[in-house]
């Protein structure tokens, strides 16, 4: 039997979590989880793990070399694209396979009115001129474009409650953790009488938001991912994640 591949997982996502249920009692690998420590309280993991930043992709290179890591898995959130560029430079450097796992995008229903927008910036000047009632749920990160757009009222959605000195004048928080049914979002839709959603297009099943907006007749502005980069081998789910590294395995074992 070969050593167990020890695997780097880059995570902050409920995928990371999920293969980390899924790598908890698999004796092929010892994965180390990785977060970046935005979140105040999370979940504890089932693996070991470890939080805060490398030092960017040289530190992360380095991180891997001096740990002996055989492959990373890059389960970092859609938008996170600076981990994920320096994901791909560091295993390079390290010369170590890199997997990327990314929930699928999603998808328009049918007569649902959303208007795609390239980042947040664009989405804070798709809101308009006319003062609008908007639920936003981006996080907490970037919510200062929405502030050169004062006369339309927010209603702020995050996990942990954002820094004040980043919010629009005229705004609600709520501070809480899905997943939300879609009844409860239909509820809050109609309770804070919103008339435009925006959201980033995180992707993944938890989609009430997007399902509430349409029962509703609410416009969606939805912000679309920053493109993936072609040359990392992706997986859309924990079964693509497992047969690659079943493939791994095998290659280690020499079969
Ligand atoms: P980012 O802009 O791509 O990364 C900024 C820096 O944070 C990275 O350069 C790295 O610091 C550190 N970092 C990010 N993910 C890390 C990880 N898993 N382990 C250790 N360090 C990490 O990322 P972000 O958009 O700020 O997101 C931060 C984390 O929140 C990510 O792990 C992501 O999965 C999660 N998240 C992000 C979003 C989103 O909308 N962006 C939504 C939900 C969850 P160094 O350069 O010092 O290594």
């Amino acid at each position: 039997m070969p050593a167990p591949i020890k695997l780097l997982i880059l995570g902050g996502t409920a995928e990371a979590m999920a293969l980390a249920r899924a790598l908890a009692h698999d004796s092929r690998t010892t994965p180390l989880l990785s977060l970046a420590g935005r979140t105040k309280n999370p979940a504890a993991p089932p693996i070991p793990w470890r939080r805060g930043g490398f030092g960017g992709a040289e530190g992360l290179a380095a991180f891997l070399v001096e740990g002996g890591f055989d492959a990373l898995i890059d389960a970092t959130h859609p938008f996170a694209a600076r981990i994920s560029a320096n994901a791909q430079a560091a295993s390079t450097v390290a010369g170590i396979p890199l997997l990327a796992l990314r929930r699928p995008p999603w998808k328009k229903t049918p007569g649902a009115h959303w208007i795609s927008v390239p980042d947040i910036a664009a989405a804070a000047q798709a809101l308009g001129i006319t003062p609008r009632r908007v639920f936003l749920t981006i996080g907490r990160q970037d919510l200062v474009p929405f502030r050169e757009a004062p006369w339309h009222h927010y209603l702020i959605r995050s996990v942990d409650p954002p820094d004040p000195a980043f919010l629009p004048p005229d705004c609600a928080v709520i501070a809480a953790r899905g997943p939300f049914s879609r009844a409860s979002e239909c509820e809050l839709l109609a309770a804070h009488k919103i008339d435009l959603l925006v959201t980033k297009n995180s992707g993944g099943v938890m989609r009430e938001k997007l399902d509430a907006a349409h029962a509703l007749g609410i416009p969606v502005v939805m912000v679309d991912r920053p493109a993936p980069s072609a040359a990392v081998a992706t997986a859309d789910g924990i079964a693509g994640v497992m047969a690659w590294l079943d493939r791994l395995h095998g290659a280690m074992r020499g079969v």
